[in-house]
């Protein structure tokens, strides 16, 4: 059964502009931007601009430009943050934990002995979120 794409989701919203984020990478394709309840420091979303509801519906052309995205902000975690590891995810559908339906991948990243928060637990402060987009598109920009 495949559910369909509802054009008044939040990160349709965002895509146009009429709620804001903390944008850390945009190109014509993907829009990547700091989740508001992060599991950890330096929690980023990464989507794609074309309407996909999950990876049950998406266009396998689409998740081609959107995977080296999600590596590219996956690695730009990895040094911004210092991380040990970066825990990477995507939920399909309620069942599976999907609360908002606009396909998305969390880049999450971890550290040694440092416990994940809960998946939409408490909105982090705008300052914080601020200067973790800052520290990750200065990852970004040293990229090669
Ligand atoms: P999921 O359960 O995979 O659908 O996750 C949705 C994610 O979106 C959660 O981690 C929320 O914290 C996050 N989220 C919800 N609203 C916003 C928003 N306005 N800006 C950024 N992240 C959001």
């Amino acid at each position: 059964m495949s559910m369909a794409y509802d054009p008044g989701n939040i990160f349709a919203k965002i895509l146009k502009g009429d709620i804001p984020s903390h944008g850390v990478y945009e190109d014509e394709d993907t829009y990547a931007f700091m989740d508001v309840m992060p599991q950890a420091p330096g929690h980023v979303l990464v989507i794609p601009k074309v309407p996909s509801r999950n990876m049950l519906d998406a266009d396998p052309a689409v998740l081609a430009k959107v995977i080296p995205v999600v590596q590219k902000i996956a690695r730009a975690a990895q040094d911004a943050f210092e991380a040990d590891g970066i825990f990477i995810a995507q939920f399909n559908e309620p069942a599976a934990g999907q609360t908002v339906f606009h396909l998305h991948f969390h880049v999450i990243p971890r550290h040694e002995d440092q416990p994940l928060r809960p998946h939409t637990g408490k909105m982090e402060d705008g300052a914080v979120l601020a200067a973790n987009a800052e520290k990750l598109r200065a990852a970004l920009a040293q990229a090669v």
